[in-house]
């Protein structure tokens, strides 16, 4: 069956797959959903016996409909080869009575690997599929993570060019050097005198600038966005969570049937919207849990029924979760307006116009599917320590903060269903606050030490990414100030 993808604003025609992709955002500002969630047909006994790459098929051939047989399975063996560490891809590993679902043996060890080793892939098969002629140029504004896993997907993808912006003194060392030593002809990566909203509002100005689509068309090359709002970012990320229902199965932990409960630590909301889209397919999943860090909208929006990010945005040591706009919680809210894109477009301006929203007690009412929580600073500094000490398992600070939260869904609930928590980064990422919360013998060292002593003290060895970059050459070192960002581009691509 053709699954199309409309606007949650609802003004434009529904289009397909592909075109959804190429275009990242809708024109009238929406999201794109797809008109029907398609359904899990295959038995679980089936999948169980699968590969992730056979999973991602199964999953993702029934939301891309316009994508051939052959287009898809050449995106998925591209994405999902050797940059991962492990034939797995994404390995469950049982700690402290749950299952962590290690999203992070990608390139870049952390779960945007998921989507963006496949998103390059996708975007220029839709590229061949609508007959695009010119090159696709990804621009970017990261306030760290992004970046990185971004430029990692599209390195070296012929037809691609991607450019990085990020803030020259507002990202990590290690954040630094994982982007500046990139490799790759056609990446360009390129630091900003300004903060990351100078950069993110320059990056905004290029995509809505006519004169430069022009200019830049003339020469063959066309922007688009690897922006988590993609809707080729969000397909990609419900193939784990069958994966790792079916893994269970395999494993005799669970019958086929059963009901398991999932939790994810959340910021834009796009990974626990996919566990709710792989519910939607037929997955047994009861619970999802939505865990946040101190900035707790989304907590305050469960148990409220008001969004409100008038707020003052807190700095916590699970800085890919210090968001106050979950942008794709629009998705959830066009599904609980029982579709209406009129009332979903009016509530999403009440957000940007008044900084709030309420929702009616109808729509609440649905929302039964979820349950929200957060941890403090002090909570997540506990569940690394508690995880470490009772099982001699490191995680990093955003898992954390799912752990954290499932315990006190556990104190509310004693609901023990089965429960896999999103482990969302490699506590190599992270070795400051990681090593921190585990015991106060390590203040003093520096970043690359206390990677040493992370090894030493978890027994896994030190990822690749991370070893790379001790050593590897620095390749990009322009810093520029944010009104000359266009001119940058321009130089990178050749147009004068
Ligand atoms: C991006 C990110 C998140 C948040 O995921 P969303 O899909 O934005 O909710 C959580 N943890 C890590 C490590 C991330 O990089």
């Amino acid at each position: 069956m053709q699954v199309l993808y409309r606007s949650t604003r609802g003004k434009e025609e529904a289009v397909t797959a592909s075109v959804a992709i190429l275009k990242g955002l809708s024109e009238d500002g929406g999201l794109f959903v797809p008109t029907s969630i398609p359904r899990l047909d295959v038995p679980m006994e089936t999948l169980a016996q699968m590969s992730y790459k056979e999973t991602a098929y199964e999953v993702m051939s029934r939301f891309l409909t316009d994508f051939t047989e052959e287009e898809l399975k050449n995106c998925i063996s591209n994405a999902y080869d050797e940059k991962f560490d492990t034939d797995m891809i994404a390995p469950l590993h049982e700690a402290n009575g749950v299952y962590f679902l290690e999203l992070f043996h990608g390139a870049t060890i952390a779960f945007k690997d998921m989507a963006l080793s496949i998103l390059p892939h996708l975007m220029t098969t839709a590229a061949k599929k609508n007959h695009v002629k010119n090159e696709i140029v990804i621009l970017t504004a990261t306030s760290g993570d992004t970046g990185k896993a971004a430029l990692a997907g599209f390195a070296d993808v012929p037809g691609t060019r991607i450019v990085v912006f990020y803030p020259k003194h507002g990202v990590s060392p290690i954040q630094e050097k994982q982007m500046v030593t990139q490799k790759g002809a056609n990446t360009c990566v390129i630091g900003i005198t300004g903060n990351f909203d100078d950069a993110q509002t320059a990056v905004k100005k290029m995509f809505n600038d006519k004169e430069l689509a022009d200019e830049l068309d003339h020469a063959g090359y066309q922007f688009s966005s690897a922006n988590s709002i993609n809707i080729g970012r969000l397909v990609p990320q419900v193939v784990y969570y069958v994966y790792a229902y079916a893994s269970l199965v395999r494993e005799g932990k669970i019958k086929a049937g059963d009901e398991i409960n999932v939790t994810v630590p959340t910021g834009n909301f796009g990974n626990i919207l996919a566990a709710f889209y792989a519910k939607q397919m037929g997955l047994p999943i009861r619970k999802l849990l939505c865990a946040s860090n101190e900035n707790k909208v989304l907590y305050d929006f469960f148990s409220t029924g008001t969004y409100d990010r008038k707020r003052e945005f807190i700095l916590t040591s699970s800085p890919s979760m210090d968001i106050l706009i979950s942008s794709n919680l629009e998705r959830l809210i066009y599904r609980i307006t029982g579709e209406n894109a009129e009332k979903c477009a009016e509530l999403m301006q009440a957000l940007s116009q008044g900084g709030e929203y309420t929702i009616t007690e109808e729509m609440k009412a649905q929302l039964t599917d979820f349950y929200g929580n957060f941890c403090s600073e002090g909570e997540t500094k506990e569940a690394i320590s508690a995880t470490y000490y009772g099982s001699n398992y490191v995680i990093d600070t955003h898992t954390a903060v799912a752990a954290g939260v499932y315990q006190k869904y556990l104190r509310d609930t004693e609901d023990h269903t089965p429960t896999v928590i999103a482990s969302t980064a490699s506590p190599y990422k992270f070795p400051r606050s990681v090593m921190d919360a585990i015991s106060d013998r390590y203040e003093g060292l520096d970043d690359f030490a206390l990677v040493d002593a992370l090894s030493a003290l978890s027994g896994v060895k030190v990822p690749k990414a991370v070893e790379e970059i001790r050593t590897a050459p620095v390749l990009h070192d322009k810093v520029v100030d944010a009104p000359d960002m266009p001119l940058a581009v321009k130089e990178f691509l050749g147009i004068r």
